[in-house]
């Protein structure tokens, strides 16, 4: 939540997968009318139309492929799509440099941007009429955000759909353990569960997720969502578009809804110290916040609020849980390899069906810091993040150690784990 589509984050080359093999599975979907620098002699209402229906033809593509993000950049050469599938980026078409300014010109004009200014960044929502994806995922929203680059100009669409199917906290793939923390912390009356996780680790299907059980455990709560973006539409809650860089910004919205003194309160992300302190404000007066931090860990989510100017004294009385996630892609059951190591049964291959990549679809492994008594005592004492990443060792299963337990269960395998975590399991 709170994730501007892709300009800060764009994965470094080593963290996609751009075999042209692929490009060329993935070219076995539906025809696209193709475009060459020759066509673009062709009368200019020609070529125009072709652009059209080439835009529209892609992201009708990126929906039936359920990616999440499609961009459009800019190189020497050409304009290259990407889609990003199960949060990697695939390079889809390389488009003739010639209709560059045309196809990003195309998708500036369907979201009402300003075609004529290429040398300031603009965001805008495309229209997205009957888009739906093949596993029934109807594609709620599309944002597109433009940016200039030296090489022209950038766009990236960003997908959100509705009905993921990722509904309910018991959905997520969480181990049991984790389930249960969420579960009880979100029954509680007051106080701060965080959710952290870096950018693009299902933090907020989490917070969803746990709004979702409130209301079901205790009907008749009053929750409040403020977002930036609003990601998905969830029954029962009211959800309001914060605007970051506008008169609606984190801490004023916040403020006003206080006044209106909802028992739930959740906030897409806690991202500055200002932001901070309204939040500590808010579940010190009886209000129960759900929020999410970008951070690795539990324990430097705790460093890190400290650092925001939070006394431990508050901190300590209002935090109940941190979890930390991360999502890592399962192996397509259609061509995974068994192997002959217990520990890891299956490794991915790749086919038609998983474009390649020999994943498909995601799962997510967590981790939770229960502030007890002995969490509750370090921080007032000025622990570490160290020491306190010992005391989270102590009272769950880490992250690698659900990795763990995931490969052996033959969900995904041990590349995939060394991918996300960076570390390798034994
Ligand atoms: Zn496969």
């Amino acid at each position: 939540m709170g994730v501007i589509p892709d300009f800060t984050f764009f994965p470094a080359r080593s963290d996609t997968n751009t075999h042209p093999r692929h490009a060329s599975l993935w070219m076995k979907g539906k025809r696209l009318p193709r475009i060459t620098g020759h066509d673009m002699n062709a009368t200019k209402s020609d070529s125009g139309a072709a652009v059209v229906q080439l835009v529209e033809g892609l992201l009708t593509r990126a929906v039936e492929q359920r990616a999440s993000d499609v961009h459009f950049e800019p190189t020497d050469r050409s304009l290259l799509v990407r889609f990003r599938l199960d949060g990697l980026l695939h390079d889809i078409e390389e488009l003739p440099k010639q209709i560059a300014e045309n196809v990003i010109a195309r998708l500036k004009v369907m979201a009402g941007l300003l075609t004529y200014r290429i040398d300031i960044p603009q965001e805008g929502a495309l229209p997205t009429p009957h888009l739906a994806g093949k596993d029934d995922r109807a594609a709620l929203d599309m944002r597109v955000a433009t940016f200039p680059t030296i090489r022209g100009e950038r766009a990236v669409v960003r997908v959100l759909y509705s009905g993921t199917g990722l509904n309910e906290l018991e959905d997520l793939g969480f181990d049991p353990a984790m389930t249960d923390a969420l579960r009880s912390a979100a029954c509680r009356h007051a106080g701060m569960i965080l959710v952290t996780g870096p950018a693009g680790a299902g933090k907020s299907t989490t917070l969803y997720a746990m709004a979702r059980h409130v209301l079901t455990a205790s009907p008749g709560r009053s929750i409040v969502a403020l977002e930036d973006p609003v990601e998905q539409r969830v029954e029962g809650v009211t959800q309001i578009q914060i605007a970051p860089h506008g008169d609606l910004d984190y801490p004023r919205a916040l403020r006003s809804i206080l006044r209106q003194d909802p028992q739930v309160l959740l906030v897409g992300e806690v991202r500055d110290a200002h932001t901070a302190s309204v939040i500590v404000e808010a579940s010190l007066t009886g209000h129960l916040l759900l929020t999410t931090m970008h951070s690795g860990d539990p324990a430097e989510a705790v460093v890190r609020l400290l650092e925001m100017g939070i006394p431990p004294y508050q901190l300590v009385s209002m935090l109940s849980l941190v979890t930390s996630q991360r999502l890592v892609r399962t192996l397509c059951t259609a061509c995974r390899r068994a192997t002959d190591r217990s520990n890891e049964p299956y490794a991915h291959v790749g086919c038609e069906a998983c474009h390649g990549t020999g994943y498909f679809g995601r799962t997510a492994i967590g981790q939770s810091f229960s502030m007890d008594a002995s969490a509750r005592a370090a921080v007032l004492d000025h622990a570490s993040a160290d020491a306190l990443r010992e005391l989270n060792a102590k009272q769950s299963p880490g992250l690698l150690d659900n990795a763990e337990r995931l490969v052996r269960d033959g969900i995904t395998d041990a590349d995939e784990i060394r991918r996300v975590l960076g570390q390798s399991i034994t």
